[in-house]
């Protein structure tokens, strides 16, 4: 099996190249989603975080308070890789486990959407990287019409490697500046090769 990783800047349009995959019958892992359920009520996740970050991230349902959380993180890197120490792990347990169905099954493309694929260091565990990028300008535009503040996008940029870099480590590029017909042209391009 060839096992890609999508990457990519937040905002940039990993969900959207993934939605784009998947529609073509690519099995597509996405660790955003995989990120929530590793802190679901129950999960021993939740209970470490709670006693790193005390109980006022926890609502009265016990399930997390995810912006109270991503306040306290955003604005503290010692706090921001305290989570990250916690949750990337399990993720990452997830996502092999899926890879691995998917090996037995003998799919032969697979597809697992890191956000921060690189700073992980996951590339190691996979055949090739697609970075998913667009402009400094698009990416302000989509993330702000996501309702966030100019000061909540820095912040979460701030969290990441600079596109550039992950542009640079990448094997491949989908430039995502023009229409989703545009995308995914190449995306079926990468993934023929
Ligand atoms: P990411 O997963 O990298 O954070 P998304 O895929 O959620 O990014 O894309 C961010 C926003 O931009 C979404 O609202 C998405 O619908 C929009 N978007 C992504 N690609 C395009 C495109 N080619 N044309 C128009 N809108 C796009």
């Amino acid at each position: 099996m060839k096992l890609f990783g999508l990457t990519g800047g937040i905002g940039m349009g990993k969900s959207t190249a993934a939605k784009i995959l998947s529609e073509r019958s690519l099995p597509v892992a996405d660790t955003d989603l995989l990120a929530r359920q590793v802190v679901e009520p129950g999960q021993p996740a939740l209970e470490e975080i709670r006693r790193a970050f005390g109980d006022a991230v926890i609502a009265g349902d016990g399930s997390l308070r995810r912006d109270t959380l991503a306040r306290i993180v955003f604005s503290d890197a010692v706090a921001r890789h305290k989570l990250e120490a916690i949750t990337h792990p399990r993720i990452r347990q997830l996502w092999r486990s899926q890879v691995e169905l998917w090996r037995a099954r003998q799919v032969p493309v697979g597809c697992v959407v890191i956000p921060l694929l690189f700073e992980t260091g996951a590339e190691t565990e996979l055949d090739a990287t697609i970075c998913v990028a667009c402009s400094t300008a698009t990416q302000q535009e989509r993330l702000r019409e996501r309702g966030w503040a100019a000061e909540q996008i820095r912040e979460r940029i701030a969290a990441q490697f600079p596109v550039e870099k992950k542009i640079t480590m990448a094997t491949f590029v989908a430039w995502n500046e023009g229409s989703l017909a545009v995308l995914a042209a190449q995306l079926e391009r990468i993934v023929a090769r």
